[in-house]
């Protein structure tokens, strides 16, 4: 049996019925990841003792007649923003390279509380800025559909692991598209929770008010599970909602007549590629096919959304990015005096995207700038959120592509920033609402995946898994690997 091609939930299955054990699964894993990740080049660190050791405890309570929980023993790992007690944490900086954190973020307290199997740390751009992961200090890490094609970021390493069978299911972060994005490129499930679902006590901060935590998987069910277990409330996070947390999985059921979803015209047509758009047209007919009631609207403010962004993103960077001089924690690189070891630290330590987000928050805050810049920025993020409230009014939920493109080549990119950045048009303005969107196979051009974009209601994450269930049921596109020309 391979088992490295099934979802997390079929392997739960059969480790409760105790066809196979917790370290028969992550041996399984870890000779996978021998095997392909040469290639892929998805993880920074891994964990393998620890892994055993994990999936040893799951087996022993489950020899006691336990039921330790479906996810219990299943090998999955984490973006290396997250902290992990004991194990590095390098955000894929030099800055971090050796840096061990002293406590676990709260969303791996709770994996291990459900006993997962933490194979790894996966790679990621730097401090989590860029749509490559071009931008890791480290290596970049490749596309298992085509490996000289990027697999999107920043998440890059958490989508690749999945799509290439080395984790049955990772956690990413997005600040502005960082799961979503990759997940199309690679033919994945990607969830960006509502900001506030998911506690982010102990992920490394980007732009606080944007960032969130959310699941990559196979498929839906697999989202629906994992999102259960790392969201809810978090008192070690004060912008964590004190929200009840359904039974996603419960919620799943393949129904969706009647249901109205909004398709949002600035999502289509120019700076969109052509088949992008047929392909993801073709999926809202599928969903209007199983009863769904679909109609164009409009959010007219959503041009203003990436600009935008780049002033209120950085800013926040820089601000959170001030902490790495040398002093704290991570890299110091000696100088004459300590102004001159800030300096050789921050020069040496970062990359040139961090430079250049650091630079531009600094400007944007700066006095003189700081309303013209920042401040209108914040104005327009409340246009953006008031878009979507209008929206919601209407609709259930709102359906466009998640990414202009398909996964484009490793260097095609790479030196032009705005290209880059553009990378993010569809997947930006959610978080600038703060609201949760999943995206999910949907078909394929010139060979590569393609991902539909689902955006809920805040809190209204059930809604979003029921469509995405209901067009999963309908369709294969999840069940396809890629080759990787290894058996
Ligand atoms: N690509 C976007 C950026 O570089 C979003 C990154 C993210 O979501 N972490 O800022």
């Amino acid at each position: 049996m391979d088992l490295h091609n099934l979802t997390a939930h079929e392997v739960g299955d059969l480790l409760r019925r105790r066809e196979v054990s917790a370290v028969e699964v992550t041996e399984a894993m870890l000779e996978r990841i021998e095997v392909v990740d040469g290639r892929v080049r998805a993880f920074l660190t891994r964990t393998a003792e620890q892994a055993l050791e994990q999936a040893r405890a799951v087996d022993a309570a489950r020899a006691r007649g336990e039921d330790p929980g479906i996810l219990a023993g299943v090998p999955m790992a984490l973006k290396d923003n997250l902290c992990t007690e004991g194990v590095r944490t390098t955000c894929a900086s030099r800055m971090l390279a050796e840096w061990i954190p002293p406590y676990d973020a709260t969303v791996v307290n709770r994996l291990k509380k459900a006993g997962a199997v933490i194979l790894g740390k996966l790679n990621m751009d730097e401090f989590a800025m860029g749509s490559s992961t071009e931008n890791s200090s480290f290596f970049p890490t490749r596309n298992p559909w085509d490996l000289e094609r990027v697999p999107g970021g920043s998440s890059g390493g958490s989508v690749a692991a999945v799509a290439a069978g080395e984790a049955y299911y990772t956690l990413g972060s997005d600040t502005g598209g960082s799961i979503r994005q990759p997940a199309s490129f690679c033919g994945v499930v990607g969830m960006k929770p509502t900001y506030g679902r998911v506690s982010r006590y102990g992920l490394v901060a980007f732009a606080s008010s944007l960032d969130q935590i959310g699941p990559v998987t196979r498929d839906v069910t697999d989202c629906a599970l994992v999102l259960g277990v790392i969201a809810g409330h978090d008192p070690l996070d004060s912008t964590s909602a004190d929200v009840p947390v359904p039974d996603y999985r419960a919620t799943l059921w393949p129904d969706i007549k009647g249901l109205k979803i909004g398709i949002p015209r600035e999502y289509f047509g120019t700076g969109i590629e052509p088949e992008v758009e047929n392909v993801v047209r073709r999926a809202i007919n599928k969903l209007e096919e199983l009863g769904a009631v679909c109609e164009e609207t409009s959010l007219p403010h959503t041009e203003y959304a990436l600009p935008a962004y780049y002033l209120v993103a950085p800013a926040e960077a820089s601000s959170n990015l001030a902490r790495y001089d040398g002093v704290g924690f991570g890299l110091r690189v000696p100088g004459r005096d300590i102004v001159e070891m800030y300096m050789n630290t921050r020069s040496q330590g970062f990359g040139p995207e961090v430079k250049r987000r650091i630079m531009l928050g600094t400007y944007a805050l700066s006095s003189g700038y700081y309303d013209a810049c920042y401040l209108k920025a914040l104005k327009v993020r409340t246009l953006i959120l008031k878009d979507f409230e209008n929206a919601f009014t209407k609709y259930d939920v709102l359906a466009t592509p998640t990414s202009p493109t398909v996964a484009f080549r490793l260097g095609e990119k790479a030196g032009d920033p705005l290209a880059m950045y553009l990378s993010d048009l569809c997947t930006i303005p959610i978080n600038m609402a703060g609201l949760p969107a999943i995206s999910l196979p949907c078909g394929f051009s010139q060979g590569l995946p393609v991902g539909l974009q689902l955006i809920g209601k805040a809190f209204d994450e059930a809604t979003l898994l029921r469509v995405a269930y209901a067009f999963e049921q309908a369709t294969e596109y999840h069940r396809r690997r890629p080759e990787l020309g290894v058996a």
